[in-house]
Formats: C-alpha cells, structure tokens, sequence
C-alpha cells in the first residue's frame, strides 16, 4: 500500500477579517500555496487563537466592527508571547488608512484590496525570511551565551585551582618564553617577588642547565602535546638549588600560545635518595664483592669438594649476588651519570666499530637464547663518547634478545634522517634503531619504562634478570649527548627503539 507523503505546510498564518468572501479568497490563494491558514472574522477570537497556538505571521484586516485592526495590533504587542509575530496590515483602497500609525502600532507591512496574488506572496515571504533568521539568530544567541557561560566558569576553575595548588605552577608564552603568571607557590619556591617574574624571559629565571632542560621539555611538549616530571636543577633567587620534575603542557590563553608548568620540588626527598645511594655505595659493594669473592673460592674447589647439591646451591648463590652487584652498580651508574659525576666525553670517531663491537658483545647472550643478530649500517663519524654508546647498545640489544622468543632476529641498524619522532626538525640526525620481533610494549608503558625501575612486568626482573635502570641509564648517556632515545612498539609484534644524536 503506498502513502501519500506527509507535506509539510510552509508557514502557519492567521488571517482576520470580518468579510467573509475575503477570508475565504485569501486562504484558499495561500493554501493552494502550501501555507496552513487559520481564518477568524473577529478581532477577539484572533487574539485568543494567537495566544492559544501563535502562529508565524499574521493578516489583520483594519476597518472591522467591534475591535478594528489597530486594537487588535496593540494587544497583540502587549503580550510577551506574541509581541513577535509579524503583522501585515490589509486596507481596502477607499478606506481612510494611516499607513503611520500602522507601523506605529508595531505592524510590520501593508497590503491593499483587492488583492495581487504575486504581491500577497511576495511581502508574506519577504517577512517570514525576516522572521526566520531573526529567530535563528535569537537562538544562536542563546548558545553563544551559554558558551561564554560555560567559558567563563571553567576559566574561574582553572584560576582558583592554579591560585591554591601547592604545587609550583608558572604560564609562559611559547615564543619568547615570558612568564605571564606565576602562582603564590612558585613564589615561595622560587624566593621571587611576583614583580621580579612576570614578564621576564625564561631566560632570566632559569638557570643554565634548566634553560637546555625546559628547551628540550618544550620540543617534546610540542611533538606529543605534553611532557611528565622533567627533572632539572633550579637556581633560587638567593642562589640555594632545589631539584623539581617539571612537567609541561601547551595552552592557549587569549589567542597566545603558552606552556604551563608545573613543578614539583623534590629537593628533600633528593637529599634522603642519595643519603641512601651513598649508604649503599659503602656499605653494599664491599661486604658483596667478598662474598662473590668467597663463593668464588668454594667453586674452585681449592677448599674442597662439594656435593652435587651443594654445587646447585652455590650456583644460585652466585647468579643471585651477581645479580645484586649488577644493581648496586646500575644505581650508582645512574646516579654519577645524573650528576655529572661520571663526565661524558666525547671523541670524534667512527660508529661502525662500535657497532661491530656492540654486537660481537651481545653475541653470547645471542647464541645462548638462540637469537640472531644482524647489523645494517653506514660509516658514519660523529661526536660520542664511545664506552658510554656501546654501553648504550649493549643495553638495548640485551633487552631486544631478552624479550624475543627462540629463532627470532634483532636487528642493528643506522641511518640518517632529519626527522625526529615523526616531525621534520632542520637538523641532521645519525639514528640507531634497535629493532626485535618480540613481545612488545603496551602502549601505556613506552615512556614509563625510561624511568628508574619501571618495567612492565614487575615479574621481568626476577624472569630475565634485570634492574629496571637500564633504560633509565640509556636516556642519561643519549641526553648528555644532545640527542633523544624512545620506543615504537606493537604488543605481540615486536619493538624498536631509536637514537637521534646530532651530526655536527
Ligand atoms: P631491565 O633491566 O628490567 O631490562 P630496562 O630499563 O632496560 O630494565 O627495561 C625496563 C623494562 O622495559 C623491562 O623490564 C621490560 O619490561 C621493558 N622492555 C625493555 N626493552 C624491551 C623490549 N625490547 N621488548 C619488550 N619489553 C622491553
């Protein structure tokens, strides 16, 4: 069975007059139009009708009995909910009409009897458009103001929660790097007058080694849109150093582009981690390499035999001090190299070798774990400090043979690029990728892991014999080289992590 579609009138129009004939030619002329028309003969009953259902325009005949047109007009303006509706006055042409006080009453046009179809339509629609966008723009006057509303309450949020954070918070713009507000924290932190700081540069703030920190914070923020707990070094007014993680994300305010930071001062609980590192420093290593040491000499046998049980026991004794060892060392590692204390020295020289050695390493662990190693390189001489690169690589190879399953290959490769996670930069890069076919990294966790003991199964390093610093150590080295290290990774497929360092 097929349905007629349902038409959709064009416009609801109410016409008063008190000629009926007329009503009866005007509606049926708009209704062949495809307008819904509602016909009264009363001023009284059309006031009532335009209450009840206010329709998009109204024809309002002027000489009528009872309530001329005028009246009609007048009330119509008086009540708020039909104050809007479009009046169209119809006069006949030998009546007295005063075409001033029409438009005075609030009508909004005329038409003259008898009537010119074209002319009718013409003016009905010309009004109606006007009416249309008047309520369109009505409307989207109400959404803007419930955006600036809405605007104008987040911005108060933002404000009184940047005002009471405990933490240091700092807003400058990206382009210059000038502070633009500081909170009573950063204040307190920084030993600075609120004047001392807004509108200076980062510059005159920050200092030396902050300023190449929050440079290389700024970058990053820019390649993924924030940046989390940046350690760095920063100089008080009265010239005390505190240690913060800076972390960093890029606003927008008043139409300029600007970083927030926020900070958080780590100085105590700084001071008490190296009260430990150096603690254990003393008095781990010594008391350990004795006693690798004496299970050295039991193994020997110099000091007799032992059972084959024994010899199980002492076998675990040993991979498990070994283990011991490698971590204290690694935390000592990482903390001179942070300090500075380890100095990173850089030598012109050639990266193939360092490679060929990197590989020839790592090529034990390889066979045991049944894991081929393969290198695809180009001579390439750089700026590096050689023990600490290989110390780099042998790292990121151990781990790609650790995680890749019996008959997979892990590749070495380098290549030069001037990109740098995915974003074209104006300089030139040797970049080292590290490529396995291993269990992969989640998502989640591809930035975590360059933290100090982050890994993404605390099961890893009792399973594969780690100490979660590895990563933590490779960052240092590459960073005191000026260049980045990061992973890309797929869970189930594999992973690769790269090395940008500098071609000068
Ligand atoms: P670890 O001594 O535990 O290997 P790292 O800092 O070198 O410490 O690595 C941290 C963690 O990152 C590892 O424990 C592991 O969970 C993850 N990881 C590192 N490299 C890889 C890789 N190639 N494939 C999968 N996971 C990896």
């Amino acid at each position: 069975m097929s349905r007629e579609p349902v038409k959709i009138p064009k416009a609801d129009i109410l016409a008063i007059d008190d000629t009926p004939e007329n009503l009866a030619l005007l509606s049926q002329m708009l209704t062949e139009k495809g307008y819904k028309v509602r016909s009264v003969t009363k001023g009284s009953t059309a006031l009532r009708g335009a209450k009840a259902a206010p329709p998009d325009l109204i024809l309002l005949d002027i000489k009528m009995p009872e309530m001329n047109g005028y009246e009609v007009c007048q009330h119509l303006k008086a009540d708020a909910r039909t104050r809007n509706i479009p009046v169209i006055f119809i006069s006949a042409l030998g009546d007295v009409f005063d075409k001033v006080k029409a438009f005075q009453m609030g009508g909004v046009d005329y038409i003259t009897k008898p009537f010119q179809v074209e002319e009718v339509l013409a003016r009905l629609d010309t009004h109606l458009t006007i009416r249309n966008l008047q309520l369109k723009l009505q409307r989207q006057n109400i959404q803007l103001q419930q955006e600036i509303a809405n605007k104008t309450a987040a911005e108060q949020k933002f404000a009184k929660a940047f005002r009471a954070c405990p933490n240091p918070i700092a807003i400058a713009t990206v382009s210059e790097g000038r502070f633009v507000e500081v909170n009573d924290s950063f204040l307190q932190m920084s030993g600075y007058l609120k004047s001392e700081v807004v509108d200076q540069t980062i510059e005159q703030i920050y200092s030396y080694s902050a300023l190449e920190i929050y440079t290389k914070t700024l970058e990053k923020s820019q390649s993924q849109g924030f940046v989390r707990n940046q350690e760095l070094e920063f100089r008080t007014n009265s010239g005390k150093t505190k240690i913060v993680l800076l972390s960093m994300e890029l606003i927008e305010l008043d139409g300029i582009e600007c970083t927030l930071q926020i900070m958080n001062d780590i100085t105590e609980r700084k001071r008490l981690e190296n009260e430990f590192i150096s603690l254990v420093s003393h008095e781990l290593r010594t008391p350990m390499s004795s006693i690798i040491g004496a299970l050295d000499l039991l193994k020997s046998g110099q000091l007799g035999r032992l059972s084959d049980r024994g010899n199980q026991i002492l076998e675990v004794a040993i991979r498990n001090t070994e283990r011991l060892i490698r971590l204290v060392n690694d935390i000592l590692d990482l903390e001179r190299i942070k300090s500075g204390k380890i100095s990173i020295k850089r030598v012109k020289c050639d990266l193939k070798p360092l490679l060929i050695q990197a590989i020839e390493v790592m090529k034990p662990m390889a066979d045991k774990a049944r894991v081929e190693l393969r290198l695809e390189h180009s001579s390439m001489r750089l700026n590096l400090d050689p023990d600490r690169i290989l110390q780099t690589l042998t790292n990121l190879l151990s781990n790609a043979i650790k995680f890749s399953e019996p008959g997979d290959i892990v590749w070495l490769r380098t290549t030069v690029t001037n990109s740098l996670q995915h974003k074209v930069t104006d300089i030139n890069y040797c970049q080292i990728q590290v490529q396995d076919t291993g269990r992969g990294i989640p998502e989640d966790k591809l930035e975590t892991i360059f933290e100090r003991f982050q890994q993404v199964d605390t099961s890893d390093s009792r399973s594969k014999g780690g100490t979660g610093l590895g990563l933590a150590i490779c960052r240092h080295i590459i960073e005191r080289h000026n260049g980045y290290i990061w992973v890309e990774s797929t869970l189930g497929e594999g992973s690769t992590f790269y090395i940008n360092l500098p071609l000068t």
